[in-house]
């Protein structure tokens, strides 16, 4: 069901007693209309469920495995991430895609996990530099969609569209550059059988307080998916925009 949604991803930052520490203090200014969702490293997640318990803000995990146990050191199951409290899973974002040889098949084997036991998948989508400056941008976002998303039956999913070269840079994308390929991902989205106008599209790279707003007000961007700012009170203003 298509609704707002502003997302903190934590990435490697907060230990348990920060991640208290942090939601106490803002936990009660987050009251906000639309999804508010937190997404801390695992080691936190049960501090963040604990300091968020009477509200509305959700909690995910950054990443999971696709098999349900097994010989898989240093992983997380499904069946951990609901039992943790968590109701949201992120997957495919590209720092994971770099540095952990995340692909479009573990990507999709890790929707279809999500999806079979009840967790929200989050699925990242996004160009680099290289593949923006050569016109390549929808060509990438549209295989990132049509393997990740292979034989996923038409349901809840959220799809954060996140320029690599706007992750972290402070370089943002305009709103016009993020609308275009936030209505290719739904026009995409639609020709591959699934009910597009009731898909959550985000955005993400370097949003903050001061330009939150003007993405809002794009009619195919229905939130953000924020990296940095998630980790300060500036994420007060960007869920308050
Ligand atoms: C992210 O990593 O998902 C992200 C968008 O980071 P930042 O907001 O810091 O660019």
């Amino acid at each position: 069901m298509r609704k707002n949604i502003i997302a903190g991803n934590w990435k490697m930052n907060k230990t348990a007693s920060q991640a208290s520490e942090f939601l106490s203090s803002v936990a009660s200014r987050m009251d906000s209309k639309d999804e508010v969702v937190i997404f801390p490293p695992y080691l936190s997640v049960a501090a963040a469920v604990a300091a968020l318990k009477g509200t509305k803000v959700k909690v995910g995990v950054q990443n999971m495995h696709f098999e349900d146990a097994g010989a898989f050191t240093g992983e997380v199951s499904a069946d951990m991430v609901l039992e943790s409290g968590c109701e949201y899973v992120l997957i495919g974002h590209s720092e994971r895609r770099k540095y952990f040889a995340e692909t479009d098949e573990t990507v999709n084997l890790k929707v279809k996990k999500a999806l079979a036991k009840g967790l929200i998948p989050m699925v990242c989508v996004g160009e680099d530099l290289e593949e923006r400056e050569k016109d390549l941008t929808f060509d990438v976002i549209a295989r990132q969609l049509r393997r990740g998303l292979e034989d996923v039956a038409p349901a809840s999913v959220v799809i954060a569209y996140e320029p690599v070269w706007a992750i972290g840079t402070g370089k943002t994308a305009t709103d016009e550059q993020a609308q275009e390929v936030c209505a290719f991902i739904r026009k995409s989205l639609s020709e591959m059988g699934f009910d597009a106008a009731e898909i959550s599209i985000l955005y993400g790279g370097s949003v903050k307080g001061s330009n939150i707003t003007s993405l809002m007000s794009m009619p195919d961007i229905d939130g953000a998916l924020v990296g940095g700012a998630a980790l300060t009170e500036d994420f007060i203003n960007i869920i308050n925009y």
